[in-house]
């Protein structure tokens, strides 16, 4: 009795420590961009809102370090309460040199789940070495007016793909540059990625534990800007072809505007459709993917990207001769699962021997080896992910929805 009154005593004194809700979420807008030569991260705007579209499981543990984390703890006991890992397109941004001369921003948003009790929500970078280059701190209180509710917005939506797993891998499709009237158009294009993605291992074998939603956003006009075409329009992303000057690096600035549209569905995970021919895509880990729906090579560019977006897997492609990227230092292992530079290849794929390694990978004919020979990460011709990639994304999909 009296070990229990004692502890009362201490639980009345300290509190019982904050947790996460799984019933709302705390949504944070940010801004990064460049000053005086270094990269800042700016807060734009907290709200809270109902429900919560993430996992559900294995809440303070990330699953891989990514170039980027938000990180949630008790204000009071520093215990970590929650992290994800992420990318982002701004960190692309700087590895192209003179960038930080540039005085250009980027949206992010990070949801995590609402805390029920101070917290202080931290936003790290991390530079190419995987040090922290730039950090925010936001500190959280649901006695703090200023962090408003808001309900989650009502867009028409169609589930494709349900799921009657208890914490569902919940996935946003939205509609880029599809009219009003071409939404049948876009419910077919996104039944077809469904169709796709879970026609590949690993995801086929745990298809009962993802979601997928169909969010008919209306684009003004039909189709995405292709600046090299000259062609300019206004869609609900903005998206848009020759990111960083690469025609076909399709991208999407309007990331804040995007995560409206998956709150609408209360999904984390976004793949965006674009209505255009015009080959391209982009995928960035735990951000979003987006494509091109119309062109012959949809379904592997899809599930490529998608395999950047949700897996958080490197591009296996690389160019013969001059490197012309620095993205990967040689000497520091990569965190993505699907490539190594050798820095530290125990903490990668399980290989019998260095024989069944290529070089080549990460955008580097040297230095950087991949597990197979070809992958869907390496080319639109290859019929399945390699097994290093097939391995990683079988866990990746047990760590989000298995304790
Ligand atoms: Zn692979």
């Amino acid at each position: 009795m009296k070990r229990i009154l004692s502890l009362l005593f201490l639980a009345l004194m300290y509190g019982v420590g904050v947790s996460m809700g799984a019933d709302s979420t705390l949504r944070l807008d940010y801004v990064l961009g460049v000053s005086a030569g270094k990269p800042v991260i700016m807060l734009h705007e907290a709200v809270k809102m109902p429900g919560w579209g993430g996992r559900c499981v294995n809440l303070d543990s990330a699953v891989a370090q990514g170039n980027g984390q938000v990180r949630v703890t008790d204000a009071r006991s520093g215990k970590l309460l929650y992290v994800q890992p992420f990318s982002t397109l701004f960190q692309e941004w700087l590895c192209i040199p003179g960038s930080d001369t540039v005085g250009v921003s980027f949206e992010h948003t990070a949801e995590v789940p609402l805390p029920d009790g101070d917290a202080v929500v931290e936003l790290l970078l991390f530079d190419r070495r995987g040090d922290v280059e730039c950090r925010h701190v936001t500190r959280y209180s649901p006695a703090d007016v200023m962090v408003r509710e808001v309900k989650r917005p009502s867009v028409p939506m169609t589930v494709l793909h349900e799921s009657d797993h208890q914490s569902p891998i919940s996935v946003a499709i939205l509609a880029e540059g599809y009219t009003e009237a071409e939404m049948e158009r876009f419910y077919d294009d996104a039944r077809k990625f469904v169709d796709e993605v879970l026609g590949y291992e690993p995801f086929c074998r745990y298809a009962d534990r993802f979601r997928f939603t169909a969010v008919a956003l209306p684009s003004g006009g039909s189709g995405v800007s292709i600046p090299h075409d000259g062609l300019w329009l206004d869609t609900p992303m903005g998206s848009h072809f020759d990111t960083f000057g690469m025609e076909r690096y399709l991208t999407a600035p309007r990331i804040w505007d995007m995560y409206t549209a998956a709150d609408a569905a209360g999904a984390v995970h976004i793949m965006v459709l674009a209505n255009t021919d015009e080959y391209g895509g982009g995928g960035i880990f735990n951000s979003y993917a987006l494509t091109a729906a119309h062109t012959p090579q949809v379904g592997p560019v899809a599930v490529h990207e998608f395999g950047h977006s949700f897996g958080g897997l490197a591009d296996e492609y690389f160019y013969e001769g001059e490197v012309i990227d620095d993205t990967y230092p040689l000497d520091v292992e990569p965190w993505e699962p699907n490539i190594t530079t050798l820095a530290d290849f125990g903490s990668k794929w399980e290989a019998d021997s260095a024989s069944e390694m290529y070089e080549g990978g990460g955008y580097r004919a040297k230095g950087i080896y991949r597990a197979a020979y070809d992958c869907r990460m390496r080319t639109n011709e290859s019929p399945a992910f390699c097994k290093a990639c097939s391995a990683w994304l079988e866990r990746m999909i047990r760590y989000l929805t298995e304790e």
